[in-house]
């Protein structure tokens, strides 16, 4: 059992290692954000190609400047600005909750950033709306946490070569890939990992012909009668 472990941590690092070769990453965008935008931004982000992102994030910016606006914005008028995202129904009523939470509770961004990690963590996720995922991107970019955050994109990876099982928990899946990436590669790696989800390891039509692991995925078509892939949605 041990020896297994050792081999699929062993496999994991290589798999690592390479997609951080495969893909530069670029958060430059970061600098233009306030906190709250950083939220809205990591919210929107889910299943949304960056260009629409952009385009949502820039009506917002515009029409909200602070977040006492958008607690008491007016849903049609917030669900205008993020359309071009996607799912803006759920979303509207997930940023202005999250909005109202944090000025009513008398909460700061700012502030969390200073806090020990557990601590900034549990404060994030007590807020209705943001999760383990949306808490541990905020931290990583906000204040260079050394986390690596697992999304739809790097579990349904993780999922089809193997190294979990479609039930794993989060703080699992995080475990696992942060045990074989070191602290200042990990924002990188989380990065890149989604860049090898959107483009290769895709939820639909996953590009195993071009993938550099495709002779030792589980989940690989090449070669195969039919598609082992299965489809993860989280
Ligand atoms: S071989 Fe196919 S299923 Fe496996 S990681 Fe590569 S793209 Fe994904």
């Amino acid at each position: 059992m041990v020896v297994q472990e050792t081999n699929d941590a062993d496999r994991l690092e290589a798999v690592v290692k390479t997609i951080l070769r495969m893909f530069s990453v670029d958060i430059s965008w970061v600098k233009e954000l306030d906190l709250f935008q950083l939220l809205v931004r990591i919210i929107l982000s889910q299943k949304t190609n960056r260009k629409n992102v952009d385009i949502a994030l820039k009506n917002f910016s515009e029409r909200f400047k602070k977040i006492e606006d958008i607690a008491e914005a007016d849903m049609g008028v917030l669900r205008d600005v993020i359309r071009p995202a996607g799912m803006w129904r759920i979303r509207a009523e997930r940023i202005r909750e999250i909005a109202r939470q944090i000025v009513r509770g008398g909460i700061s961004l700012e502030e969390i950033l200073h806090l020990p990690y557990d601590e900034a963590f549990n404060i994030l996720t007590s807020i209705k709306g943001i999760g383990p995922k949306t808490a541990d991107v905020f931290l990583m970019i906000a204040r260079g946490e050394d986390v690596l955050p697992i999304d739809t994109h790097i579990f349904r990876v993780m999922v089809r070569m193997g190294f979990v099982g479609t039930r794993e928990k989060y703080e699992e899946v995080k475990k696992k890939l942060e045990y074989v990436t070191p602290l200042r590669m990990r924002m990188r790696a989380h990065l890149a990992l989604i860049e090898f989800g959107r483009r290769i390891c895709r939820a639909k039509n996953p590009k195993c012909r071009v993938c550099p692991f495709s002779k030792n995925c589980p989940s690989s078509l090449i070669g195969r009668g039919r598609s082992t892939r299965r489809t993860i949605t989280r």
